[in-house]
């Protein structure tokens, strides 16, 4: 899959249609966004002393979100067949990323470079809306229940820990800090969040749900 075709499009239909408009009549729209990037096409038809239709676009998209591009120093895992790139995160996140492989490399030169695992969509936006499922309880889960809600504007990258030492655990939570993560232990990842602590949304993006 390239990746034009990973972002969804949405066609939005129905009742947009107004008749027996006067000319030179103004018509507005209010639209709320959906939590998730989608390329929303728009038919708006109008009948009248005139008839017109228009279709348009609208890109609802983070801006300015990079892939992790490539390196010796570190790999990124975790892209599915409905998430192929799942890598993306804002130019600065990037960078911290990194100065965060360049120094465990320094420290641990025998080491495994580090694994990145999800960070961001090329878009942004919810990560993953997921498929309608059963929970334990054999009711269907909530569709708008999601993974990785946090980690929707480049802000927001998991480093798998599976395998490493305590020691490097230790040690990769101070590298971290020092470029500025807050640190969350889940279990097989650490998710680190880059927002500023003075940011009003810093505690909801500080975890990894
Ligand atoms: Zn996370």
């Amino acid at each position: 899959m390239d990746l034009q075709s990973s972002i969804p499009a949405y066609d939005v239909q129905g009742s947009s249609c107004v008749y027996e408009l006067a000319q030179n009549t103004e018509l507005s729209w209010v639209m709320i966004l959906p939590e998730f990037s989608a390329e929303i096409n728009f038919l708006i038809s109008a009948y009248g002393d005139f008839m017109d239709y228009k279709r348009f676009k609208i890109q609802a998209k983070v801006p300015a979100l990079v892939a992790l591009p490539d390196s010796d120093l570190y790999s990124s895992t975790g892209a599915t067949k409905a998430h192929p790139f799942n890598y993306y995160a804002r130019q600065d996140v990037i960078d911290k990323l990194k100065n965060i492989a360049k120094e465990y490399s320094e420290t641990f030169p025998k080491a495994l470079g580090l694994v990145f695992n999800d960070m961001s969509l090329p878009w942004g936006g919810l990560f993953d809306i997921g498929e309608e499922v059963l929970c334990p309880d054999d009711k269907p889960c909530k569709y708008w229940v999601a993974p990785h809600r946090s980690h929707r504007d480049g802000y927001n990258v998991d480093l798998k820990t599976n395998g490493l030492t305590a020691g490097q655990l230790i040690q990769i939570k101070s590298i971290a800090e020092k470029q500025g993560a807050s640190v969350l232990d889940e279990g097989n990842h650490y998710h680190l969040n880059f927002k500023s602590k003075s940011d009003k949304d810093y505690d909801e993006y500080n975890v990894c749900y």
